[in-house]
């Protein structure tokens, strides 16, 4: 089964202000991203580990979609993100790519200074003591608030 247009617009209006799903999509922003150990599913009915938490931005309703229906369907890109979330997650001194480091930035869970050193050193391979340790700290943060072992389902 594919993702589900016709589905994930039945999730996606109601929750909408527009009545026409390609207005409808548009009121949306990311606000959160998380990938978790245990299959979930995207409102298109598509079984997804990866989590992506969007607001509209005009009635306030929040809701989640999948990785590939946010690109596909509501039209907001996330590249990499997911791949570079799971580099860092299996290895925590590992760099994080482009996309990674500008959603965090993005969505709050980086600072200036963090997002610029994360961009300065994202293709070197030899890091100081210092600075892998940075890069350890900023990595388990983002870790923190994205990658979840297991989902209370209430
Ligand atoms: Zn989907």
């Amino acid at each position: 089964m594919d993702h589900n247009r016709e589905r994930l617009a039945a999730h996606i209006l109601p929750l909408s202000v527009a009545n026409d799903f390609d207005t409808a999509r548009t009121e949306w922003a990311l606000i959160g991203v998380e990938v978790s150990e245990e299959f979930d599913s995207c409102p298109c009915g598509q079984d997804i580990k990866e989590h992506c938490y969007i607001r509209n931005q005009i009635n306030g309703n929040t809701t989640y979609v999948g990785n590939v229906c946010i690109n596909r369907f509501i039209g907001i890109e996330t590249g990499n993100l997911f791949a570079g979330l799971r580099r860092i997650a299996a290895d925590d001194t590992a760099n994080a790519n482009e996309d990674l480091i500008y959603q965090a930035f993005k969505l709050g869970y980086i600072f200036d200074q963090e997002y610029k050193f994360l961009m300065d050193t994202r293709r070197k391979r030899k890091l100081s003591p210092k600075q892998i340790a940075w890069k350890q700290k900023i990595n388990r943060r983002i870790i923190n608030k994205t990658v979840v072992q297991r989902r209370s389902s209430t």
